[in-house]
């Protein structure tokens, strides 16, 4: 007999089926989004890690992921992590510390570049756009020729706040014409509006799984220009974070060797959402997302709420409404998850909800479903709100020939 143990099993476990809802909850928020039947069953596997079937696999993410982002010859990386896990390593292999970064801000997750800049100890400088707006192409030429910096860093869809900047391909031209490098921050928006990394000249593209890509969280993917790329096997120093070293993560994903072992359920389920992207095409994803984005936004405007962010700031991916004054936001999230099992979200700043239109998010069952529950939850707590004005707004949107 072993001796007692010191800590003893804990008696107040119980299985997932009785903390799960028994109905999943439609997944409407800022991400985790649902993510398809094939992403999840892929997700259920593991295989080895390294060997042939690993090889192939791998080459086809790397194919398809050439698509999705749009770039002939970049480099494609896979990072077992977050969409922060992808950003750290898109700032730690291209940032030099002590150089210096020119980080736009306007939201929280251009903040976060803006904190891992500053923590790979590169000298900062924040360009503060004031909003919710885009942020203005002039205006970032005269921050970065005043500083010349040797990195700019730019979120395009602010998940946070719902802006978009839409002048993207404008910024990424003055920062080539400049000499620096270019970091997008693609995590919301990849696979839901263009992005041409090589045609706008992007140095490194950051993504996620859990939003644009209609993916599992936790494994994300980068795309490195080729000049990108040079600057990296250039560099002599050596990288404060090992993770996340672009040199060793090429390795595994170029070289067929080992870095960590891979998130291999991971790289399939992303393999499977990539797919997806790719049988549904890009062109007709983008059509797909605008229609169901701007229908949900008619469709709100016409119950009587307003949006929060003006249309020629506004993201798609994400729709940012305004919370009357006299309601409570909790209480309307919560009101929707126990009654019609929708879940949205509330907001780290603004006082705003927000309904994703990232991937599985943008099917018309969905809005109906949702845009319901906003409008019924609402009523509940007294708001004044035209539901079937709203219902029949999403309804007319979504029949327009497209
Ligand atoms: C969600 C998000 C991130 C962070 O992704 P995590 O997986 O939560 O780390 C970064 N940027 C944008 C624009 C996002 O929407």
């Amino acid at each position: 007999m072993a001796k007692n143990l010191d800590i003893s099993i804990p008696q107040n476990i119980v299985p997932l089926d009785s903390i799960l809802p028994d109905e999943p909850l439609l997944m409407m928020g800022a991400g985790p989004v649902p993510i398809p039947a094939r992403v999840a069953a892929a997700n259920g596997i593991v295989i080895n890690h390294l060997g042939d079937t690993m090889s192939q696999i791998i080459e086809q993410v790397k194919s398809m992921s050439r698509y999705v982002f749009q770039t002939r010859n970049g480099t494609i990386l896979g990072v077992a992590g977050p969409g922060s896990a992808a950003m750290e390593m898109a700032v730690a292999n291209i940032v030099v510390p002590q150089s210096k970064v020119l980080n736009i801000c306007n939201g929280f997750f251009s903040h976060r570049l803006h904190e891992l800049s500053k923590r790979i100890g590169a000298e900062t400088i924040k360009l503060e756009v004031s909003g919710p707006e885009s942020a203005s192409p002039q205006q970032v030429e005269d921050y970065i020729a005043t500083h010349q910096p040797a990195v700019v860093t730019i979120v395009q869809g602010e998940t946070s706040n719902t802006v978009c900047n839409h002048s993207l391909p404008e910024i990424a031209a003055i920062a080539k014409r400049h000499g620096c490098f270019l970091i997008v921050d693609a995590v919301c928006t990849l696979s839901t509006m263009p992005l041409n990394m090589d045609e706008w000249g992007v140095d490194a593209v950051i993504t996620g799984g859990q939003k644009g890509l209609s993916c599992i969280p936790g494994i994300s993917l980068i795309g490195f220009s080729e000049q990108a790329w040079q600057h990296i096997q250039n560099r002599r120093d050596s990288l404060r974070h090992w993770c996340y070293d672009a040199k060793l993560a090429d390795q595994f994903w170029n070289q067929g060797s080992y870095h960590y072992t891979a998130p291999v359920s991971g790289i399939l389920a992303i393999h499977e959402a990539l797919r997806l992207v790719c049988n549904e095409t890009l062109p007709l994803r983008f059509e797909r997302h605008k229609r169901c984005s701007v229908a949900l936004q008619q469709g709100i405007e016409s119950m009587g709420l307003t949006l929060h962010v003006a249309a020629q700031s506004r993201l798609n991916s994400v729709v940012g409404i305004n919370v009357p004054s006299d309601i409570d936001a909790k209480r309307l999230l919560a009101d929707m998850s126990q009654r019609y099992r929708v879940e949205i979200s509330g907001s780290f700043g603004p006082n705003i909800v927000r309904i994703g239109q990232m991937g599985e998010q943008c099917r018309a069952h969905h809005l109906f479903r949702t845009l319901h529950a906003l409008g019924s939850s609402l009523q509940c707590l007294k708001a004044d709100v035209d539901i079937p004005a709203g219902m029949a707004a999403l309804e007319a949107v979504l029949s327009q020939q497209g």
